[in-house]
């Protein structure tokens, strides 16, 4: 009795163990896989950033208390993603340090590079205390006619002040001009006379008022040309940036430095955009970077490298447009050719070409500079 009684527990107990034993392997699988999944992707992730360092280049324009515009952003938004920076370890650098660690092919982890551009007074008065705190450089580009202009732009004084604490002084030349339009009345020489001044004396003006050596230069609008950046290599300038929208690479040229603008619009979503992102190589762009090209309808596009990218999600744009592109997946060339009802408009245009990285969650971009003449 005793016995059959135990017996017939023992059978549903029997059962009942089993089925635990089985949940609870079910369960230790389950965490074991997660575990293993968590590991494998964190190891593929610093993988990938061991073998790629990315140095994304922020810009800033104008710093606000209200609500941000695309070239505004709010003040307490700057606040959260420099704290941001912070908190993920991100070793914030100048444009020096950028330089010498491109020369010495290393640099600490997580670099990033920030840069404010045209010489707001709200720099001074909302942005740098919010730098100061962190401790974090950054490049301010100046216009030089810009300077003590108005109510709203910087003076020497607050200029000098911020250089003592961290903060680089480069040229965005004296009246921030596009530098590939012609005047009215001007002919080549007399343009390009203008154009050298821009490059030049907005250099001169900055070093003996401020002291120092002014080593980078930006473009204003980001728009240049081959013989514009001649002249400002000839120049002096040891560094130059643009606004090609991608990150950089320890290959980086310097007289090539890609920077990304966040807009005040959607700040945050600009942000980790820019920080979750790689770029995307190509053995073969076409047209050239910088190119000043007459043909309306040129292909343009790109021989990509590799496959580590996902083709289902290439994505190319031109001047913020999508466009219809053709994809040969043998050679793997990516292009665009206008319709000819609808030839290119003469104009500059930043060419983009995203897709999602295989490995990682990363975004690969390239992004390169072409005008219409
Ligand atoms: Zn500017």
């Amino acid at each position: 009795m005793f016995l059959n009684q135990e017996n017939l527990h023992l059978l549903p107990i029997k059962k009942d163990k089993l089925s635990f034993i089985f949940e609870l392997f079910i369960v230790v699988l389950i965490i074991t896989s997660v575990f293993f999944y968590h590991n494998i992707f964190l190891i593929t992730d610093d993988a990938v950033y061991a073998e790629e360092i990315t140095i994304p280049i922020l810009t800033y324009h104008n710093f606000t208390i209200d609500e941000g515009s695309s070239y505004q952003i709010n003040i307490v938004e700057f606040e959260k993603q420099m704290d941001y920076l912070a908190a993920y370890n991100y070793s914030v650098i100048s444009l020096s340090e950028l330089l010498k660690g491109l020369r010495d092919g290393q640099l600490p982890p997580k670099p990033i590079v920030i840069t404010i551009d045209d010489g707001y007074k709200p720099t001074f008065t909302l942005a740098y205390p919010v730098l100061k705190k962190y401790n974090f450089p950054a490049t301010l580009f100046l216009y030089t006619d810009f300077i003590e202009k108005n109510s709203n732009s910087l003076s020497w004084e607050k200029i000098r002040e911020m250089t003592k604490n961290n903060i680089e002084i480069g040229s965005h030349t004296l009246s921030h001009c596009n530098l590939l339009k012609y005047q009215e009345n001007e002919n080549y020489e007399t343009y390009l006379n203008r154009i050298r001044r821009e490059i030049i004396l907005s250099k001169e003006i900055l070093e003996s008022k401020m002291g120092g050596k002014v080593k980078f230069f930006a473009y204003p609008y980001g728009v240049y040309s081959p013989i514009i950046k001649d002249i400002v290599i000839q120049a002096g300038y040891e560094g130059i940036l643009n606004a090609n929208s991608m990150s950089n690479n320890l290959n980086a040229d310097p007289f090539s430095l890609n920077r990304q603008i966040i807009s005040g619009q959607n700040p945050l979503n600009s942000f980790m955009k820019i920080l979750n992102q790689r770029p995307f190589y190509a053995t073969q762009i076409f047209p050239y970077d910088g190119v000043i090209e007459s043909n309306q309808l040129v292909k343009i596009g790109a021989i990509l490298e590799g496959d580590n990218y996902d083709v289902k999600t290439l994505s190319m744009k031109l001047g913020g447009a999508e466009v219809k592109f053709d994809f040969n997946r043998e050679n793997r060339e990516i292009s665009f050719t206008p319709d000819s009802l609808k030839p290119l408009i003469k104009k500059s245009y930043i060419v983009n070409i995203t897709a999602l990285d295989k490995i990682s969650p990363y975004v690969r971009k390239i992004s390169w500079l072409i005008t219409i003449k």
